[in-house]
């Protein structure tokens, strides 16, 4: 479950364990819940169920990317994770204290930690609560899929930004549901995609013009815009195909 990636906007992908509960719109058409019910079968998704940690041999891949990584110029980006969320309420917090100095003992990688549980960051990284510090090398992402989950965890995201002083914030707008508004409290890297079919669940389709307007609002906000695809990977619009980083 470590891997170098074909997710456009990283490196490598790291799952530290599998297993989740769906939350949001967003998590509707999850891919990794489809994954183990049609390819690998060995997570039960949902409430209650076991979250299952990877090998000792996955854990151990991080270092040798960040020993290549020192030898490189720019940032080496890993996404945490992708079959699971960082900030799950029913993670053992001991698993997320050994994610945390992974993290720490990788100081050459810049590591994504997305989560649809925004709301449970800071209280997750407080030491005052017996949890492990965000690290320095980490940066936090909320999906944001449509205007009310923006206007939900937009703040949320940006007390993150001022309390814990990631490397960087970022959005997820993928699957991109509905036009959106942002505002100055917007993430500092805006990403967005349209959804893929996952089996008899549908890809809901992303007006082109959606995407435009965030992009233009991204501009005049001065934050980076990345596109990554459109709905079922459809052809990408001439000037749509922007692919920043943050900066
Ligand atoms: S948070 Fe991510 S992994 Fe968890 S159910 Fe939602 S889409 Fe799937």
């Amino acid at each position: 479950m470590g891997e170098t990636t074909k997710i456009e906007w990283t490196d490598h992908t790291f799952n530290p364990w599998i297993g989740c509960t769906k939350v949001s719109p967003a998590c509707d058409g999850c891919y990794a819940e489809h994954m183990m019910d049609h390819r690998y079968g060995r997570v039960q998704w949902g409430a209650g169920e076991d979250r299952k940690r990877t090998t000792p041999g996955n854990w151990r891949k991080p270092i040798a990317w960040n020993k290549a990584a020192a030898a490189k110029a720019e940032s080496t980006y890993v996404f945490c994770a992708s079959l699971a969320d960082v900030f799950d309420n029913e993670v053992d917090p001991l698993w997320r204290w050994d994610l945390f100095k992974l993290i720490e003992a990788t100081p050459h990688l810049t590591w994504l930690l997305l989560t649809k549980r925004i709301g449970n960051v800071v209280k997750m990284t407080d030491p005052a609560n017996g949890c492990r510090p965000l690290p320095r090398n980490a940066a936090i992402g909320a999906s944001l899929p449509n205007q009310e989950e923006y206007d939900r965890d937009r703040m949320k995201l940006w007390e993150v930004k001022q309390r814990l002083q990631p490397v960087f914030t970022f959005g997820s707008f993928e699957p991109l549901l509905s036009h959106i508004i942002l505002d100055k409290h917007a993430p500092d890297w805006v990403i967005v995609g349209g959804e893929t079919d996952q089996g008899s669940h549908k890809a809901r389709h992303m007006e082109s013009e959606w995407a435009w307007v965030l992009m233009r609002q991204t501009r005049e906000l001065g934050r980076s815009f990345f596109l990554k695809q459109m709905t079922n990977k459809a052809p990408i619009p001439d000037g749509l195909l922007i692919r920043e980083f943050p900066t």
